[in-house]
């Protein structure tokens, strides 16, 4: 990595031009840093002629906490790597990747201007009818594709040591599984709910079914995970939806990535009072969020049963009984890891907008307290719950 060094925006707009025809030869660039990430600088370059590409650059550190947390480089490279693999299968779905300079952990892409980020179009109570569709085609797709239902053994080998990515995964080990179970000084919760909070650090019962979810998460390689499935990780608009922000994919159980979308639509759909002063508004949201939920499910399960009907090479794994199983314990996880999601956005360093964005103190505390209550039952009750007593419970 002798070669790396943080891009100003002046070097983000050479890197730009010199690896894309789009600009032209003699065209004037602007290049601006507005990246609102956790982690990386984001670059958007452009012409005089409004056409413009985005550069992410990872830093050696993680850009919200700043250089006291070093991070690999390497992450860039996972980004790129995920990103092409999920474009191959399901390009619909997938920001496109241009060019990837390992040097300068430097990824050319696409600019989705044209689209918004599904978090904050969420909050204000835009509505995209086809967004759990997509999401349910492309984790479909992407998932059934990169595990051993199709992959054989050595390819299936040697993709896992390429997408290894042990030191984000550690991020995820802890942010999710362990910090918000103990006293951590990592943990950022609201002084109202530190008494709800306090009542997951002795929660023993809560904590033996969280540890059962590290520990797949630490050892169930079932598919190349995009890793980081939140609704911020998602451009959409009226007919097209993309995933970006691929750092935290590796190999790991196919519940967690799906288990995270479904978390996140939970927390926007429990911030819904908070967040909108007039309740038929609030019910009405929350109608068209519990909505989205079962359409990304049942596509979700419609689209792999039929995967793996219909294109399942391993002949041990064509097995109708094993694949019904394998389903049903995808289900499973992703209601356990939908449960972490929502109590480690709640209590744990990282939280969303969604609650955050709840102005009365009060409601603010009661939304928190329910995705506390919500995560716990759908943590303990993931084996027994279908998903219209999912929807029921929230
Ligand atoms: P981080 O890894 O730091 O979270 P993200 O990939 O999530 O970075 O990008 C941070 C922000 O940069 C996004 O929320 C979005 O506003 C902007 N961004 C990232 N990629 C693109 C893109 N391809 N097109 C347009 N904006 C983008
Ligand atoms: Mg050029
Ligand atoms: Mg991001
Ligand atoms: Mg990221």
């Amino acid at each position: 990595m002798s070669d790396y060094k943080p891009f100003s925006p002046k070097q983000a707009a050479r890197f730009a031009d010199l690896h894309s025809d789009l600009f032209g030869d003699h065209s004037q660039l602007k290049a601006e840093e507005f990246g609102d990430g956790n982690l990386n600088l984001v670059f958007r370059v452009k012409n005089n002629r409004s056409s413009s590409l985005i550069v992410k650059q990872a830093l050696p550190y993680a850009r919200c906490v700043g250089e006291s947390w070093p991070l690999t480089l390497d992450r860039a490279r996972i980004e790129a790597q995920v990103l092409q693999q999920h474009g191959k299968i399901c390009p619909d779905h997938v920001v496109e990747v241009y060019h990837f300079d390992q040097d300068l952990a430097a990824i050319l892409m696409e600019d989705l201007h044209q689209y918004e980020i599904a978090r904050t179009a969420l909050i204000q109570g835009k509505s995209f009818p086809l967004l759990a569709q997509h999401i349910a085609h492309y984790l479909a797709q992407v998932l059934f594709h990169t595990s051993d239902f199709v992959m054989t053994g050595p390819v299936k080998k040697a993709r896992q040591q390429q997408f290894s990515n042990p030191e984000l995964c550690l991020i995820t080990e802890d942010l999710f599984f362990t910090d918000p179970y103990s006293n951590h000084e990592r943990n950022n919760i609201n002084p109202t709910i530190l008494p709800e909070a306090q009542k997951l650090w002795l929660d023993t019962e809560l904590q033996a079914e969280v540890a059962q979810l590290k520990a797949d998460f630490l050892s169930k390689p079932q598919a190349l995970l995009h890793g980081d499935m939140h609704s911020g990780s998602i451009f959409v608009n009226a007919d097209s939806t993309k995933v970006i922000d691929a750092e935290f994919g590796f190999f790991g159980p196919i519940g967690f990535d799906c288990g995270s979308f479904i978390g996140n639509l939970l927390l926007c759909t429990l911030a819904q009072t908070g967040l909108t002063k007039d309740p038929a508004t609030a019910q009405s949201r929350q109608t068209y969020l519990k909505d989205q939920i079962q359409q990304f499910w049942q596509g979700f399960a419609a689209e792999f049963s039929q995967l793996m009907q219909q294109e399942t090479a391993d002949t041990s794994f064509q097995n109708s009984l094993y694949q019904q199983r394998f389903l049903q314990q995808v289900w499973q996880d992703s209601l356990g890891y939908a449960g972490c999601e929502l109590i480690r956005r709640t209590v744990g360093l990282a939280h969303v907008a969604d609650l955050e964005k709840i102005a009365d103190p009060a409601q603010k505390a009661n939304a928190e307290t329910a995705a506390l209550t919500l995560g716990r039952q759908l943590i303990l009750q993931r084996t027994s719950l279908g998903l219209e007593q999912l929807l029921d419970l929230i």
